[in-house]
């Protein structure tokens, strides 16, 4: 019986309080907290008579440490959720620390003002001695490890599907499936579609920021890092069909680059529409991607943040989005001496999301996920004091929610294989 804080109140926010709602035993007070306070209060509205989790909300803006560590003070929670945006992680971990609270998110850090210089230059720093661009690592996390595990306190990183159940589907496969795994290829296929020219499943900024970015992959001990869809491959997925996929750089390779012993390679690919990449192609070419604030009419606006208030809200898309989405891993390498190939996945229908909660499946699939490490952690059944990635624990309790609270999976033996 546990008091849970969650901050931020968007698509993927949604579906993360109402699964902790169906799950009242381990979350039995539930606060939502968020810069638009009237978007929590509607939540609540939506739950009211339907859990026995007792539910209130506040306002807090998550930049600011003083009033996150004000707002835990007066509300006591064992966890809290952060299902904001990347750019709050590190004040959301000060607030946690300062106040004993073990910490969750599903999006690792990365810096809101890329023109920082003095972000830029450590960033750069770790271009040259890491070997891939990319505007979000997780050096800034782990960097906390000490101070949690000496606080006895849990930072769980990565709560969601892709990072989150990709790296529990990595530790299920090292422990059930492989003595050795050579190499591992993270597949999300969205085979939805909204029915708009152009919109993003989840937050645009943050969406379009690391789509549009170069790719990278793991290999051999190194990054290697290429063009932004330099690498395309075609994909039969199970229950979905043929499609296009293209190799982008994603978080949670760097840390199973770390937790999986012996692994040779690992490559991430997600499946594209032409037109989403043209529309992309064009937004980018004009300049409506970029971060640098530009003056326009007597005030500064940010690009990417202006087109962010043109495009339809990830949230408001459940009701259009018809389809399926397939992500999963696949994984080669060897047991007992022999080779092995498996695909290891879950298939998520978009209106069957909207149905039972009113969301569509990409939020549903991150939303299950940032409650089921949010559940694990506060009860004690996932207990490793310091920072840590999902793949650092015993992957069976949460594969066995992933299979109660709607995010079934499947293993096929000898799948297709990607070149
Ligand atoms: P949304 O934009 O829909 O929601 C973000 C929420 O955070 C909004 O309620 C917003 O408030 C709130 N927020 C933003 N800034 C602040 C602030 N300073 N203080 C308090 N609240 C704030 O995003 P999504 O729900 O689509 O995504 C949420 C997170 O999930 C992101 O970090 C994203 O990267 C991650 N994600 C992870 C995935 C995974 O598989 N691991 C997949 C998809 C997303 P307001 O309503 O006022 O705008």
């Amino acid at each position: 019986m546990s008091k849970l804080l969650i901050i931020g109140c968007g698509g993927v926010a949604s579906v993360a309080i109402q699964k902790c709602c169906q799950n009242s035993d381990v979350f039995s007070e539930l606060c939502i907290a968020s810069r638009t306070k009237s978007k929590c209060d509607a939540m609540k509205a939506k739950l009211e008579g339907k859990t026995r989790t007792k539910i209130t909300t506040a306002q807090v803006d998550a930049n600011d440490e003083q009033a996150l560590k004000s707002l835990m003070n007066r509300y006591g929670p064992k966890t809290v959720l952060n299902v904001a945006l990347p750019y709050q992680d590190l004040t959301i971990m000060d607030a946690c620390l300062a106040c004993g609270v073990n910490y969750v998110d599903t999006a690792n850090y990365e810096p809101e003002n890329t023109d920082d210089p003095a972000w830029r230059a450590i960033y750069e720093k770790r271009c040259k001695e890491l070997g891939f661009t990319a505007y979000f690592d997780y050096s800034w996390q782990w960097a906390y490890r000490k101070k949690y595990e000496e606080a006895g306190l849990t930072a769980l990183l990565g709560s969601g599907f892709d990072p989150g159940v990709t790296s529990v589907f990595s530790a299920y496969a090292q422990k059930h499936y492989f003595d050795q795994i050579d190499t591992i290829d993270i597949l999300d296929c969205n085979g939805g579609d909204n029915g708009c020219a152009f919109a993003t499943n989840f937050n645009p900024e943050i969406n379009l920021r690391e789509v549009s970015a170069n790719g990278s992959y793991w290999e051999n001990g190194r990054w290697i890092e290429t063009k932004p869809m330099e690498i395309k491959r075609e994909y039969d997925f199970p229950q979905v069909g043929q499609k296009d996929m293209y190799l982008l750089h994603h978080e949670e390779i760097e840390s199973l680059a770390k937790n999986i012993p012996g692994i040779k390679r690992i490559r991430f690919f997600m499946t594209f529409g032409q037109s989403y990449l043209t529309h992309m192609k064009c937004l980018e070419d004009v300049g409506m991607l970029s971060t640098s604030p530009v003056e326009f009419e007597g005030r500064e606006i940010v690009p990417i943040q202006f087109l962010k208030t043109l495009l339809p809200d990830p949230a408001s898309l459940g009701p259009r989005t018809k389809g399926k989405t397939n992500i999963g891993c696949l994984f080669s390498g060897t047991k007992d001496g022999k080779k092995r190939t498996i695909y290891l996945y879950n298939v998520c229908d978009h209106q069957a999301c909207y149905r039972e909660l009113g969301s569509q499946a990409v939020s549903y699939t991150t939303g299950v996920p940032a409650m089921i490490g949010t559940a694990l952690v506060t009860s004690g059944v996932w207990n490793k004091k310091g920072v840590h990635n999902l793949e650092e624990f015993d992957p069976d309790p949460f594969m066995e929610m992933l299979n109660r609270y709607g995010l079934p999976w499947t293993v096929e033996e000898s799948p297709e294989t990607v070149g």
